[in-house]
Parts: C-alpha cells; sequence; structure tokens
C-alpha cells in the first residue's frame, strides 16, 4: 500500500531520527519547525546543514510557504556560518532528486563556507547553439 511506503520510507529516514534525536549531530540552530546541523562528511569546516524537521522528500514537494521558510532560516544560519568561519563567501545549494545528486531524502540546504583560496571549483559551464537558449527559455516560461 503507497501509505505503508510513505511511513517507512519517514521512518527509515536518517534526518528524521536526527530530528527525533534517534541519532545524534552537532547541532547549531533551532525552533519549532526547523533544525541545522553540521555535515558529517564537510565539504569544509563548518559545513551545514538547514532542515524542516517535517519530512519532505524534495525542495520540489514542498509546499511553498515552507520553502519561502527554509531559505529565510538558511539565510540567518548561513550568518553565522560565514562569521564563525571568517569566510570570505558561501555556497547554499539543494541537491533534488537522485539525478541532481540527493543522498538523502529529507529535503536539506546545504551552507558550505568558502574562501578564495580553498581551491574549489564550482560546475564547469557550457555554451549555447544558436537558437537554443531562445527555444529552453520558452518551454520553461510555457511550464508554469
Ligand atoms: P545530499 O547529497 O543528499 O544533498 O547530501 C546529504 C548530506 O548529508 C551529505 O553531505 C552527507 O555528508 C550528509 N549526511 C549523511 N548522513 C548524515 C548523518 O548521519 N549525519 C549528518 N550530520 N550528516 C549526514
Ligand atoms: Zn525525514
Amino acid at each position: 500500500m503507497p501509505t505503508q511506503g510513505l511511513i517507512k520510507t519517514f521512518m527509515d529516514c536518517i534526518f528524521c531520527k536526527i530530528v527525533g534525536g534517534e541519532l545524534p549531530s552537532h547541532k547549531v540552530y533551532e525552533d519549532d519547525e526547523f533544525l541545522a546541523f553540521l555535515d558529517i562528511g564537510p565539504v569544509r569546516a563548518g559545513h551545514t546543514l538547514v532542515i524542516p524537521r517535517e519530512h519532505h522528500e524534495t525542495f520540489l514537494a514542498l509546499p511553498s510557504p515552507n520553502a519561502g521558510k527554509l531559505w529565510q532560516v538558511a539565510q540567518k544560519v548561513a550568518k553565522a556560518v560565514v562569521k564563525a568561519t571568517n569566510a570570505q563567501g558561501c555556497n547554499l545549494s539543494v541537491n533534488n532528486g537522485r539525478a541532481g545528486g540527493q543522498v538523502v531524502f529529507h529535503v536539506h540546504v546545504h551552507i558550505i563556507p568558502r574562501v578564495e583560496s580553498d581551491g574549489l571549483t564550482l560546475w564547469p559551464q557550457g555554451k549555447y547553439e544558436t537558437g537554443e537558449a531562445e527555444a529552453v527559455a520558452e518551454k520553461i516560461k510555457q511550464a508554469f
């Protein structure tokens, strides 16, 4: 039954277990709806994850008001992470879906503190063929 599947996903979710205190974490922020804790495999020291307490698998599955609040909390936490780590910048990112690199299916925002000398590179950039940008922009506009 689909309902059993959903409940099982929830029970098996490591981030739900962190929310419930069944798994330990280094918490850096919490309120009634959100929690932020250190990523267990940091890209750089201070790499933090912000999650809603409520289980939603992906960012796209989040109800719109929750999505807005998640980014507000992520901004607040990012300011603290940058200040505490003396970072010069940061990356905020959400991996969405398996193809998007998501491994833990409880929505989370990564906050990665950055300094100019950290040697990390961003994604490789491509180039549009003639007419391709217009076509894809039009498709996206039609998809709302
Ligand atoms: P994703 O690829 O799903 O966006 O990233 C999941 C992140 O969760 C990874 O960066 C990984 O290191 C982190 N992670 C996985 N398991 C745990 C855990 O048990 N505790 C903490 N604190 N982070 C975890
Ligand atoms: Zn969960």
